[in-house]
């Protein structure tokens, strides 16, 4: 951000400002939103936190995760703010179209906006970009935002737990995208207080026995493997979410387990929502998911972790994916 001195002279007044995530966020949407949050109160600013649609049961516990907005139960409150905002952050995502409705008002408003965010191909609608795709989460470039704002004393227990909660659930608790920068990082938060340990019991061991079992049943009874592509599927259709009550947050990190076997390279999570059907890639390694989210599902994301959409209906959807696992048979042969 070569402006920076410029964003810093526009924080130096208490301003009306908004922080918005994207649609279903995760540990590092909210980490890096009360993380930045929480400095810009402390500095005198009137900050609201502002997510398309609700966040998981297990970040309940993060400071002031209850003042979070969610725009899908209160929008006109949220519209509000959106368009009286003075400054709007956008982190953690690289699109406006992953904000939905809070897209068109922040696409259109005058106020000053600021994109931090670490996935690929950002759209250019903010004066003000910190993007980094190197980097392992949103939370790591707020640690560098305020190092570069010169505000590294800002960090501080509250800002640092918040940091290190996006942190941990981006890097998959340290397993990938780290770096020895974001160790340094790390390590300065635990120097600061922060509790590795209490933070990684509160956030993951979090299920109930409902959703254990879930999991179970789901990798038991609707997960396909194809060797010859080192591929992993599967598919929930909304029978399975009515029969077995099934909510959004049961399947959380479904498509992680299916890479604990040594055989498959690439997981998907295909699931059959009330109006689309959403997929969720990963893979090991050299192989870009993001390319195939990107190319044929209206998606992206990262390399290794990406999203996307289809309309066609499940099964034609699950065919569509299986039918263009030809076209990277040789690069998944040399992985
Ligand atoms: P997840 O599979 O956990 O939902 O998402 C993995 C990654 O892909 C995240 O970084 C997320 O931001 C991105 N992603 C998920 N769904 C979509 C989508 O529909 N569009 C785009 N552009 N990115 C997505
Ligand atoms: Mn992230």
């Amino acid at each position: 951000m070569e402006n920076i001195k410029e964003l810093k002279n526009i924080l130096s007044i208490p301003r009306d400002i908004v922080i918005t995530s994207h649609r279903n966020p995760d540990g590092d949407a909210i980490g890096s939103s009360l993380a930045l949050y929480h400095y810009l109160i402390r500095n005198g600013h009137t900050v609201k936190v502002m997510f398309p649609s609700e966040y998981p049961a297990n970040f309940a516990w993060m400071p002031d995760a209850d003042k979070i907005l969610i725009h899908d139960i209160e929008p006109e409150d949220c519209n509000g703010y959106l368009k009286k905002a003075n400054i709007i952050f956008s982190l953690d995502y690289n699109a406006l179209e992953r904000v939905d409705k809070m897209g068109e008002i922040i696409g259109v408003s005058s106020g000053v906006k600021v994109l931090i965010d670490h996935h690929l191909y950002p759209e250019n609608f903010a004066e003000y970009v910190l993007s980094d795709t190197t980097a392992s989460s949103t939370c790591e470039l707020i640690y560098d935002f305020l190092v570069m704002m010169d505000e590294k004393k800002g960090i501080d227990l509250t800002v640092g737990e918040c940091m290190f909660t996006g942190i941990l659930t981006d890097t998959g608790s340290f397993k990938y995208s780290t770096s020895p920068k974001l160790f340094r990082i790390v390590a300065d938060l635990l120097e600061r207080g922060v509790d590795d340990y209490v933070l990684q019991d509160l956030i993951f061991n979090s299920m109930t026995e409902k959703q254990l079992r879930i999991m179970g049943h789901i990798l038991n009874n609707r997960m396909e493997i194809l060797p010859e592509y080192k591929t992993g599927i599967i598919t929930l259709t909304k029978k399975d979410y009515e029969d077995f009550n099934i909510q959004r947050g049961d399947t959380e990190g479904v498509v992680n387990q299916i890479l604990m076997m040594k055989k498959v390279k690439v997981a998907v999570f295909i699931h059959e929502q009330p109006t689309i059907v959403k997929l969720s890639m990963r893979s090991k390694g050299d192989f870009s998911v993001q390319e195939i989210c990107r190319k044929y599902f209206r998606g992206g994301g990262h390399k290794n972790a990406s999203g996307g959409a289809s309309y066609s209906g499940l099964s034609a959807t699950v065919n569509k994916f299986k039918k263009l696992l030809p076209e990277f048979k040789e690069q998944l042969d040399a992985l």
